[in-house]
């Protein structure tokens, strides 16, 4: 048996590559539901995170976490591990068009206690979440390397991870490694990406008046900007819009800058200022057009990526983690975790989830861009329906708070 770059081979039963915010709470998943032994579950993470310092401002790239996603963190032990005083639970949410006020009876509300729930979700900064889940996974007694994955080669009855480590030889490989995944490209799965042709523009904001616990969003003709509650009281930017106008907003000095993006949130925060760094993340549509090869399966990032308008990205990566975990937890005694019957029901299950939210953000992110032609007008007015009807709120804020379609058991109550 060939060993590593240091000389040491691991068995595992399990080795996850990539230990971000999904690969790190299927991690934690799985050596507490799956019915493994915990050692022999390993993640391989090339860049360890370090939590935050007390009182440090927030990072820029936070997530909106729902309902059903706090369940699967729950589940995997991770939630009561997130740092809370940088959590930001959010009550309601509001969404308008640029040609309505954001306070009119065209703008949508969302509100938690209209559904006697306590919140509609979290806003969580990734690197709080991934550290927890992360934490989550060793205490569950999994094992954590520190290192890249080099090259995989794929046996039948195991799969040879070559990585800058040591060799790990597993039964059953997961690629958590995101959207660029050196797994999905190693076993020859084909992934078709489309550019949305628009860039989001992220950074922390101070506002003028309070965020009242709320996330907000605007749909603009150039796409759509979001302010996202943080629980220092400042707001998150994710602010997409199409790569030119996104070019030109960069280019603004900050002062220019703050003041576009006042105006752009038609002042609903009062005046906004920009007390961090801008970074610009191009935003792609991808679906692998496999989720399994062989031994090795896909979550995350890995397996699709959509734009961030509803804030879906990591809640689907969660929930793929969950339908993972349960297939395998499911499976008979001694069966193989990379049997393919198991890997087939995942890949049913998360292929068809999958491909409903990442259409809808489409159709959501199309109809609201642009000219003000039919599909526009359709959907601007299709907004002012959804605000004045009581059931269609509803339906849409179960599907906020996740709960919506067939989730896997440990996203339930
Ligand atoms: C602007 C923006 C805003 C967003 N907002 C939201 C939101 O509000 N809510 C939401 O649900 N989603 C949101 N998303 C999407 C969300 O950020 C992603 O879906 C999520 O980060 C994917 O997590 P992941 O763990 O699958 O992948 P990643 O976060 O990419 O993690 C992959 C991990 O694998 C590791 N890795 C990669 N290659 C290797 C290798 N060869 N060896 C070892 N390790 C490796 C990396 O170091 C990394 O830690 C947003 C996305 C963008 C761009």
């Amino acid at each position: 048996m060939s060993t590593g770059a240091d000389g040491t081979l691991v068995e595992a039963e399990v080795a996850i590559v990539g230990g971000g915010m999904v690969g790190a709470a299927l991690g934690a998943l799985l050596v507490r539901q799956a019915r493994i032994d915990p050692a022999r579950v390993v993640v391989l993470e090339r860049e360890r995170p370090q939590a935050a310092i007390a009182g440090s401002a927030f990072e820029l790239r936070v997530s909106a976490v729902s309902r059903a996603s706090e369940r699967i963190l729950r589940a995997a032990g991770a939630w009561p591990l997130l740092d809370a005083t940088r959590v930001a639970p959010y009550q309601s949410m509001r969404v308008w068009h640029e040609g309505s006020a954001p306070d009119g009876l065209d703008a949508l509300c969302f509100d938690a206690a209209a559904m006697a729930e306590r919140d509609l979700g979290a806003i969580i900064e990734n690197r709080n979440l991934q550290v927890a889940a992360l934490k989550a996974f060793e205490d569950g007694g999994g094992r954590l390397l520190r290192e890249t994955l080099q090259d995989i080669n794929q046996q039948s009855d195991a799969v040879l991870l070559r990585t800058s480590g040591p060799m790990v030889r597993a039964r059953l490989v997961v690629g958590a490694d995101g959207a660029a995944s050196r797994v999905r490209e190693a076993v020859g799965i084909a992934a078709p990406t489309r550019g949305y042709g628009e860039r989001a523009i992220v950074a922390t904001v101070a506002c003028e008046l309070p965020h009242g616990s709320t996330a907000w969003q605007v749909f603009l003709p150039t796409g759509p900007l979001a302010l996202l509650p943080l629980a220092d009281g400042h707001c998150s930017l994710v602010w997409s819009a199409i790569d030119e106008e996104a070019a030109r907003l960069l280019a603004l000095d900050e002062q220019a800058f703050n003041v576009a993006l006042t105006r752009a949130s038609a002042r609903v925060l009062g005046s906004l200022q920009v007390v961090s760094e801008r970074r610009a993340f191009p935003l792609r549509r991808m679906m692998a057009e496999r989720f399994s090869a062989g031994r090795c399966v896909l979550v995350g990032d890995a397996a699709h990526t959509i734009h961030p308008l509803a804030g879906q990205g990591v809640n689907q990566g969660l929930l793929d983690a969950a339908a993972l975990c349960e297939a395998i937890a499911d499976r008979p005694p001694r069966e193989d975790p990379a049997a393919p019957r198991l890997l087939r029901r995942y890949e049913r299950e998360r292929r068809a989830g999958n491909a409903v939210v990442g259409a809808v953000m489409d159709q959501l992110d199309a109809a609201f861009r642009g000219a003000p032609d039919l599909t526009g007008r359709i959907a601007r007015e299709g907004l002012g329906w959804v605000a004045r009807s009581r059931v269609l709120r509803e339906a849409l804020t179960r599907q906020a708070l996740g709960l919506s379609g067939d989730l896997p058991r440990y996203a339930r109550a």
